[in-house]
């Protein structure tokens, strides 16, 4: 008999702080506050306080985080965005939907973020830098390069020392795609100091989808930033453009959070901290179990980087097998992702200028996300490493 091994559990870590969860229900109830007001604030505090930005501002997604940012950062309609396509798709949703045509910067080889040889190589060979506007223009399309948005994957930060530089050099603005890094830390050569995701950027994207490391019972996100500014007009474009009630500055959107997932996210993120902790002792624990498996490369973390493992994910060229069989153990595994952007179908006529993305595309054939989650236990993570090293043995 083989124990299930489910690929999350998210009712192991609600079932301690039940009481706590259904309190807030309560209150919603008895105030009938159920968008925006004190509970928002007060999440929307403790979050900044957390990531260690200025401003943190509570909207209705992750999507709505990264949408919001970019249109608040000045990024216009024809304008280019660079970013990776080895991400979800919100990440060019968002640039699309703000106006903007995203333009894909391959992947590194071990850590599966942003290729900063390769950002440099773009911005190079195909862009102009013209030092009386302080603009950047992409030669072949003549459009204007506006803003970076390096994805911070399965809770890694990207190297981001170096597209700091660059974006510096080029006049290029940073939106952190931080929806699956609440927590992870970089260490910064530069500033000789540790950074929080969220913080790096000119502003930063977060996701509550109740998978990630920090989830609420529905949809939330949160931009966080540093810049006065930029946190003003998140706060005039998740709320219809609205400066004061029934005063429109601009048109915005209806991106709002929720008072009730607001009080949930912040009774959760005073364990986020304990559970980051837990995912990195579950994760140093695989890889101390999967290591000798020939033919199995389990996840790089560098010297700069802390990770919160959003997502355990090993590389293996007999991925498409080994996920089955695991399935017939009664492990759930997981694909992120199957498909590089310019890969699927949403992206055929996407016209992409930067030639050949082959590290994106090798990634989404071989990569393999494995159960880890706060609450797993030995057992568990004993079988799924018995299970693997059974299949890379046999042949
Ligand atoms: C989850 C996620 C998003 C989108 O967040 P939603 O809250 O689902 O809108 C964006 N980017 C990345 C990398 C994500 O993992």
């Amino acid at each position: 008999m083989s124990e299930h091994v489910p690929f999350t559990d998210l009712s192991a870590q609600h079932r301690e702080m039940e009481e706590e969860l259904v309190s807030v229900f309560r209150n919603a109830l008895a105030t009938s506050q159920f968008i925006g007001g004190p509970m928002v604030e007060a999440f929307e505090q403790d979050f900044a306080a957390f990531c260690g930005s200025r401003y943190a501002v509570g909207v209705g997604s992750g999507t709505d985080a990264l949408r919001f940012a970019l249109i608040a950062a000045g990024i216009k309609q024809g304008d280019l965005v660079l970013t990776v396509p080895y991400t979800f798709i919100a990440t060019t949703e968002a640039i699309s939907q703000a106006g903007a045509a995203a333009e894909f910067i391959d992947i590194d080889e071990r850590t599966y973020t942003m290729n900063v040889e390769r950002l440099c190589g773009f911005l190079e060979r195909e862009c102009s830098f013209e030092t009386a506007t302080g603009t950047t223009i992409h030669r072949p399309t003549g459009r204007r390069v506006r803003a970076i948005v390096p994805v911070h994957l399965y809770g890694q930060t990207a190297a981001m020392d170096g597209i700091s530089e660059l974006a510096e050099r080029y006049g290029l603005t940073i939106i952190e795609d931080a929806c699956q890094a609440h927590g992870a830390d970089y260490f910064s050569t530069r500033k000789n100091r540790w950074e929080r995701a969220g913080t790096m950027g000119n502003a930063a994207a977060f996701s509550f989808y109740p998978g990630k490391n920090l989830g609420a019972m529905g949809e939330a996100g949160a931009v966080t930033t540093n810049d006065e500014n930029i946190a003003a007009k998140v706060r005039a474009l998740r709320d219809h453009g609205q400066g004061r009630k029934n005063y429109h500055e601009v048109e915005g959107y209806n991106g709002r959070l929720d008072a009730i997932q607001a009080g949930i996210l912040k009774i959760k993120l005073r364990r986020l901290a304990s559970w980051n902790g837990e995912r990195r002792r579950l994760a140093h624990q695989y890889n101390e179990m999967l290591s000798s498996i020939t033919g199995v490369a389990t996840p790089y973390e560098p010297e700069w980087s802390r990770s919160v493992y959003h997502l355990y994910v090993i590389r293996t060229k007999r991925r498409d097998a080994l996920q089955p069989f695991l399935a017939e153990r009664n492990i759930a595994t997981g694909l992120h992702y199957p498909l590089a952007l310019h890969e699927q179908k949403a992206y055929r006529n996407l016209k992409s200028y930067n030639g050949s993305l082959p590290v994106s595309e090798r990634a989404a054939r071989e990569l393999l996300s494995l159960p880890l989650f706060p609450g797993m236990t030995a057992g568990q993570q004993q079988h799924v490493a018995d299970s693997i090293r059974e299949f890379m043995s046999s042949r």
